[in-house]
């Protein structure tokens, strides 16, 4: 984890953030899966940005599966698509921005709800004409009466281009990805936050006993990796139930 991610455990549950730091469940959220891979996407160097998020997205789900139910396959490879193609754009359009982390824009990518395995959005859904195949990713008046294909981007022969082309056409870029502006705060207020989050960070790394569990948020908002490990009532992870230790020194800035 890194300090954003600690300070987000610490706030949830400091015994989730307490086994964080040395442990990781086996499986991970396709979500999570396709926030690493857009992040190392949009960072590399490579040619092909797209290409690369797509494939880490791949070889996580081989390495350490995916926490859903149904098939990995599909999930994999739909999630693996909507890397390529978010990455690709947001490279394109907002690159250099999200390189450089400019402090007072935040740029928002709507992929929408994910059922069994997929996400609907138009990132990763649209429709073919029955006869023409063209490609439609907003209905049009008239349109979409029960004939047209259902396409998703992971099996469909249109190249990334041709879609986010079409995204732009049907009108539905600027609904599934914008940008927010983020007002910088006062100086004083940055100060009092860089001294709330060292505090908080300096608490977790002094903390020798496993702290209190907190009940409440063990589901909620998402299942928290160390559930088993909590209500099974065992001490701590171990790689025996599958966990892995995390080796690399975590630095705190
Ligand atoms: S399962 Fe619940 S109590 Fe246990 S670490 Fe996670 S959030 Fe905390």
């Amino acid at each position: 984890m890194n300090s954003a991610e600690t300070l987000l455990a610490m706030d949830r549950c400091p015994r989730a953030a307490f086994w964080g730091e040395k442990w990781e469940a086996p499986a991970v959220h396709p979500n999570e899966v396709l926030r690493r891979a857009v992040d190392a996407g949009l960072l590399t160097e490579e040619e092909d940005p797209g290409q690369l998020a797509g494939d880490m997205v791949m070889t996580e789900a081989a390495e350490r599966t995916l926490d859903i139910e149904g098939s990995q396959y599909t999930c994999a490879v739909h999630t693996a698509a909507l890397a390529d193609i978010v990455v690709t754009h947001s490279w394109k359009g907002l690159g250099e921005m999200s390189v450089y982390q400019m402090p007072m824009t935040m740029t928002v990518v709507l992929i929408g709800q994910r059922r069994d395995g997929r996400h609907h959005s138009p990132w990763s859904k649209a429709w073919l004409h029955p006869r023409s195949r063209t490609l439609r990713i907003r209905k049009r008046s008239g349109e979409f009466d029960g004939k047209w294909i259902e396409c998703w981007r992971e099996t469909s022969d249109f190249s990334r281009d041709h879609w986010i082309d079409h995204m732009r056409q049907d009108y539905v870029l600027n609904d599934v990805l914008f940008e927010k502006e983020i007002k910088m705060p006062e100086q004083a207020m940055l100060s009092k936050i860089g001294h709330l989050a060292e505090k908080k960070l300096k608490r977790l790394a002094d903390m020798t006993e496993i702290p209190d569990p907190t009940p409440s948020v063990c589901d909620w908002p998402t299942k928290c990796q160390f559930n088993n490990v909590c209500w099974q009532f065992r001490p701590e992870p171990t790689e025996r139930d599958g966990f892995i230790r995390i080796t690399e020194t975590l630095v705190h800035p």
